[in-house]
């Protein structure tokens, strides 16, 4: 909503409700809320996002917004029975910033906002000449008043807070009394004049304008602005503001502030969590000045706010039919709540609380779908490490790419080849890494910098390569030269194994030992759900039954082996959508690869496949068997031939040494020329999938007749395969006909009258083919989305070549939000992907669709899947539990899901 088209910039709490968060920002709406539930909040009104758009747009409050504030303020005023900073009895209020999303970076609260020289007095009168508590209450104002709205730096207010308390020889706040905090309150005023260059305003109004203003102006705040682009919360929704009455938990010890959550936010299990501070005011609870009591504790000391307060809490997950959490503040006895919201909660919290809510009957099975997601689904799938008390994490940074490693410290790139290549694992621990460190960071099992958020070099390479790294680790300092890092006291030298946590960001000392998940265990089958009491195995099966009800979607695998076909079976595979042949040119079977380029004549190429021909065959018939009927989709060999022959400095090598041994060189040499006369600048673009099979004669023949002979030799042996073969890298329908063509004929003759069925297909990996999809279609059975390829080729980048070199920048500049090798590029490969889906449905009614990238098991990837209409994912044997999942919740979701 722009500006102009409201002229209402001012709400009153009894004027919102929850799902007014885009006006009135999250706190607002549920401020809102509660207030007409009936549930005791003090009055205020919520300044909309709205007018924050306008003031910073134009620089300068709406037309019409002070006047509103006035007659809102009023109204409380009216309410409350009190004046805004009335000498004899001042009303007080608390300006809070309040965004659609919760956004660390912008203003935080500013509380008792009204007080000054004079009304500081009648504060005091009104508590029944309590002059402590008036006194401690202004030395408040002027510190987050200052800090907040003046950017005086908050730890000169603190350091003078501390010089009180050990002039008086007392580490608790509470022992400074009235007279210290007078003298702490003119220390304050001189340390705000000296920053502003102003005295502390002394009209409360102004106070108030001030703060409100500068809530506005947070939202362009430098670390709220990052933490927007990383998060992609949209630029221009600005903040909203709440102006809320005063109440005073730091009154006495009949007076507190707390925060609670209605059930463990870590576990998902039922009971109350939370922390009270008695006689304290908002932050201190958080803040840690002092020790807090377990919320139980508050039944000991206020019955009947306990009670209540269990009422309400009970009231509200109800309401809101989900895990809340609150803040609240008792003034002499009497309850307030001050914030409900949602909680946020770990992901196996997110399943547990899913399933206990389906049993309350508070939500049904697809509402439970929705509340759970991939990413977390994912996480729980992780190995973990084995915590005990021996264990004490060195250091905190970002989990910046999920997993636990282990692994002797290493500080350069070079060294952390060296000692992967004698098999020892390492952590490669930078400062912060570049590109020069790649080699490093493929070779170690985890990577640790001191420096840089989720965006950084070391975070977007590592997810990249699905490897385990914590970036930002506080408190590092890397001596590179030293070969050491100190930490906390602790000195960590080359050699010594750290073990780091990619989940939680933690960094400990030593090897902590790793386990499978139960998670995991349960996908595996060794887990039984019916009688496990882990309430989280439990509920992860409830909704993963009921995604696979739920899912229109197939999720099939990436399997190159019966070893990967059997586990991604267990998983809830049903059939592979990918199986890459290769491997099957690997290995001991590298010397017939060898004689299939060196071939001089026809007569040696046939001999060279006909030896592999049966090898070929032996692997499609353990992958038939595993997969027992379901389809297995088959690529044709797709890698250009070089990459199967050792590279040129080695074989140069080979021929110096030979020729100085005084051996036969011909081979080498003859090696060696093929590998130069095969070089391709840019083998991505190059001689590889379709054209292989077109330029070289007999090789997709052999692939072709292998294929075929397997299923007929399963199906003989009483089993059922169904094979569909896929041409790579095609481009012009003519290319998949010629290729056709041939393999109809090897089919017919192979296949006779066994009754099985190949089907043939291409991935559409080229942008070209993709366009010219309905002709394509004429001629394939089936297509195969490869978006790998389809990215690289979509965007021009070279994959390797760009995620190290700069996706960093991009990310950071806000080019993508995500790298489009990780969840696809919607506008661009996306669309795509959407002409080729429809324009070959068209051609061919009924043509089966799938996606055989890495992105068919990202989970906004399958939901663009789903959209698209395609039959299945495929996915890494993995990602497959997370890709069934996902399925199921694209499917009930109607509408763009919110997820945050
Ligand atoms: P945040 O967004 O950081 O949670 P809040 O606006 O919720 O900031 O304020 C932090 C704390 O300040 C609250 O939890 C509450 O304890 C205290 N607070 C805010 N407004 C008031 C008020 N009107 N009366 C008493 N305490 C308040
Ligand atoms: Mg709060
Ligand atoms: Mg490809």
């Amino acid at each position: 909503m722009t500006a102009h088209e409201t002229d209402k910039y001012v709400y009153d709490f009894a004027e919102g409700n929850k799902d007014l968060k885009d006006l009135l920002g999250g706190k607002g709406a549920n401020l809102a809320e509660m207030t007409n539930l009936g549930l005791p909040v003090p009055p205020g009104f919520t300044i909309t996002t709205g007018a924050c758009q306008a003031y910073l747009a134009t620089g300068r409050e709406p037309d019409g917004l002070a006047g509103q504030i006035e007659a809102h303020l009023e109204a409380l005023e009216r309410a409350m029975g009190r004046r805004l900073g009335d000498p004899q009895d001042p009303l007080l209020v608390s300006v809070r910033s309040g965004a659609r999303f919760s956004m660390p970076g912008m203003m935080e609260t500013v509380l008792n906002v009204g007080l000054n020289d004079r009304s500081v007095v009648g504060l005091s009168d009104q508590a029944g000449q309590n002059d402590r508590f008036a006194w401690d209450s202004y030395r408040r104002l002027i510190q987050m008043f200052g800090k907040t709205v003046c950017e005086v730096p908050g730890e000169e207010f603190e350091h003078a807070l501390d010089e009180a308390k050990r002039a008086k020889g007392t580490h608790d706040d509470l022992d400074l009394d009235a007279d210290d905090l007078r003298g702490l309150v003119e220390t304050y005023k001189k340390i705000f004049a000296k920053h502003t260059g102003r005295e502390f305003p002394q009209e409360p109004r102004e106070q108030l304008d001030l703060a409100i203003r500068a809530v506005f102006e947070s939202w362009n705040a430098e670390r709220a602005i990052l933490y927007r682009r990383q998060e992609r919360i949209p630029a221009d929704l600005g903040t909203a503001v709440n102006v809320v009455a005063m109440v005073f938990g730091n009154l006495g010890p009949d007076s507190g502030t707390g925060v609670a959550f209605t059930r463990d936010p870590g576990s998902g299990a039922q009971g109350i969590y939370g922390d009270y501070l008695a006689n304290a005011q908002g932050e201190d609870v958080v803040a840690g000045i002092r020790n807090t009591v377990p919320l139980q504790e508050l039944e000991r000391l206020d019955k009947t706010s306990y009670d209540q307060l269990l009422d309400i809490m009970a009231r509200l997950e109800g309401h809101y039919q989900d895990l809340c959490d609150i803040e609240f503040t008792i003034e002499r006895g009497k309850l307030w709540m001050l914030q409900t919201r949602v909680g946020k909660r770990t992901a196996a919290a997110a399943f547990v609380i899913a399933g206990q809510l389906v049993d309350e009957g508070l939500i049904d099975l697809d509402e439970a779908l929705h509340r759970v997601n991939g990413a977390q689904l994912a996480q729980l799938m992780f190995p973990r490490f084995q915590l005990d008390h021996e264990f004490e994490a060195v250091a905190q940074g970002i989990g910046a790419s999920p997993g636990a490693a282990s692994g002797a410290v290493v500080f350069t790139s070079a060294r952390a080849v060296e000692l992967a290549a004698e098999g020892k694992s390492v952590i490669l621990v930078r400062r912060e890494t570049n590109p020069d460190d790649l080699n490093g960071m493929i070779a170690a099992q985890g990577i640790l910098t001191a420096r840089g958020g989720k965006t950084s070099h070391a975070a977007v390479v590592a997810r990249g390569m699905g490897k385990t790294c914590v970036s930002g680790a506080d408190g590092i300092e890397v001596n590179v030269p030293a070969k050491r890092f100190t930490v906390g006291g602790h000195t960590v030298s080359e050699g010594d194994v750290v073990s780091i946590d990619g989940t939680t960001g933690k960094v400990y000392l030593g090897e902590v030992p790793v386990t499978p998940s139960e998670v995991v265990q349960y996908f595996e089958g060794t887990l039984d759900p019916e009688r496990t009491d882990d309430a989280l195995v439990r509920a992860v099966h409830r909704i993963m039954t009921h995604a696979d009800a739920r899912r229109r979607l197939a999720v099939r695998t990436n399997a190159d082996t019966g070893a990967d076909a059997a586990r991604a079976r267990r998983f809830g595979a049903e059939g592979i959508g990918l199986c890459r042949t290769e491997h099957m040119f690997l290995g001991d079977r590298r010397e017939l690869v060898e004689r299939l380029i060196l071939a001089a004549t026809d007569a040696e190429r046939t001999d060279a496949l006909a030896a592999l021909l049966p090898l070929q065959r032996q692997d499609f018939v353990e992958i038939f068997r595993e997969m027992a009927g379901l389809p297995v989709t088959v690529r044709l060999i797709d890698p250009p031939l070089h990459e199967f022959l050792p590279p040129l400095e080695q074989l140069a090598v080979n021929v110096a040494v030979a020729q100085e041994r005084g051996e036969d060189v011909a081979k080498e040499e003859a090696l060696l020329a093929a590998v130069r006369r095969m070089h391709e600048e840019n083998p991505m673009l190059g001689l590889r999938g379709v054209r292989l099979g077109l330029v070289i004669p007999g090789l997709f023949a052999m692939q072709v007749r292998a294929i075929a002979e397997a299923a007929v030799a399963v199906t003989r042996d009483g089993g059922t395969a169904c094979p569909e073969i896929m041409v790579p890298l095609v481009g012009a329908v003519q290319e998949l006909e010629t290729v056709r063509a041939e393999a109809e004929k090897i089919i017919a003759e192979v296949v006779g009258d066994s009754g099985v069925e190949v089907l043939i297909g291409t991935m559409i990996e080229v942008p070209r083919a993709a366009l010219t999809a309905g002709q394509i279609a004429e001629a394939a059975q089936f297509f195969s989305f490869g978006t790998n390829d389809l990215t690289q080729m979509g965007w021009g980048f070279s994959r390797d070549d760009v995620e190290g070199a700069f996706f960093w920048r991009y990310l950071e500049l806000g080019i993508f939000g995500i790298s489009p090798f990780e969840s696809i590029d919607r506008d661009g490969v996306g669309r795509l992907i959407r002409i080729a889906a429809e324009e070959g449905r068209a051609a061919r009614p009924g043509l089966k669709l799938g996606v055989c990238g890495e992105h068919g098991g990202d989970p906004d990837s399958v939901h663009f899947f789903h959209e698209v209409g395609l039959d299945y994912v495929s996915c890494s044997p993995f990602r497959v539990p997370v890709a069934r999942l996902e399925a199921g919740r694209a499917a009930i979701e109607t509408t763009g899901s919110d997820s945050r």
